[in-house]
């Protein structure tokens, strides 16, 4: 159909497509001159328990800093903690033995960047913000995203360690690909910050699910599912099987059930339900969402029991309990 026909069967007048974008703008700026509170910031929170990387976070807070630089320097801690086998240097490799890394970044403005499959490089959550400073794209994969961290002065490293590589070689005897509930209290990690300005910013990071495809890339390093962030509302992460959060597009769902007025808690629970309409076999997956508002209120729910999330605010270091859609 013409584009002209299709204006004229719509019912709709040149003059009022033209207005359309006026009347968005006009929303758009009349969200903006909303205010929050500010008793509850700064603050930073994120997923699992990760003591180190909420510290690390807060010292940049607290002396001011950005909300993207203290995410960023906050999950390297991870990245670089070999006894977190899910993130960074010493994740558990794919089942071919290559450790391959997951992560993305995005501000307080909406810009964003991301890099999958990324091999050989410590700080993934660094290359991603390389690549949305640094580049015209959002996402860059493999051996491109590699080769572009060499660029940027990264150093190759080699990031399977002795125990990931000992536990991989002990899986091949089986080659059983079942993912694990709660690895050992320590996952993926999604950081969500707002700064003594009010920014927010959020990073995600990960090793992938233990064992997976070669190939296979989660929800993580995805805009929209394992992190989004939206100044004018908030922003949300997750942590768990990321085909599940992929499906139905978890933390960008979260960030406009806020929008609409769900409290950050009431969102994460909704986003979890969504996920049980959907999925049949949900019972078979943890899934983890953390939530939070421009006014500072956390929410966080999941499917199984298991899961927390550490928050540093003005009152210190603190680690909390997840409620659970499931008993057990
Ligand atoms: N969400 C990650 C992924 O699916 C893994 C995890 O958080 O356990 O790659």
């Amino acid at each position: 159909m013409k584009r002209r026909n299709f204006i004229q069967k719509a019912g709709l007048s040149a003059a009022s497509l033209a207005a359309t974008p006026l009347l968005a703008n006009d929303r758009v700026e009349k969200k903006s001159q909303k205010t929050f509170s500010t008793k509850n910031i700064p603050i930073v929170i994120c997923t699992w328990n990760c003591p180190n990387a909420t510290a690390k976070a807060w010292e940049v807070l607290e002396a001011d800093g950005l909300a993207l630089d203290a995410v960023e320097q906050g999950v390297m801690m991870e990245e670089s903690d070999i006894k977190n086998q899910s993130v960074g240097k010493g994740g558990r490799p794919d089942r071919e033995g290559n450790v391959t890394l997951d992560a993305c970044i995005m501000d307080h403005t909406g810009n964003a960047g991301s890099v999958v499959y990324l091999q050989n490089i410590e700080h993934p959550v660094s290359v991603a913000r390389k690549v949305m400073e640094d580049t015209p794209h959002v996402i860059l994969a493999g051996k491109g995203a590699e080769q572009f961290a060499y660029e940027k002065g990264f150093k190759k490293v080699d990031l399977l360690t002795e125990k990931s590589k000992n536990e991989w070689i002990e899986w091949k005897k089986e080659s059983k690909y079942k993912p694990i509930i709660n690895i050992e209290n320590h996952d993926t990690i999604g950081m969500l910050a707002i700064d003594k300005q009010g920014r927010i910013s959020g990073a995600c990071t990960t090793s992938g699910m233990a064992y997976k495809m070669a190939g296979r890339v989660g929800d993580s390093p995805i805009i929209g599912s394992g992190l989004f962030i939206d100044d004018e509302v908030g922003g949300a992460t997750a942590t768990g099987m990321g085909e599940l959060v992929l499906k139905t597009v978890g933390s960008f769902l979260i960030v406009e059930l806020m929008r609409q007025g769900y409290s950050p808690q009431e969102a994460c629970e909704e986003a979890i339900r969504r996920i049980v309409a959907k999925n049949t076999n949900y019972k078979d997956f943890q899934i983890g969402y953390l939530a939070i508002n421009k006014a500072g209120e956390v929410g966080c729910y999941c499917l199984h029991q298991g899961f927390s999330y550490s928050k540093y605010t003005k009152e210190g270091q603190v680690e909390i309990k997840s409620d659970s859609y499931l008993n057990s």
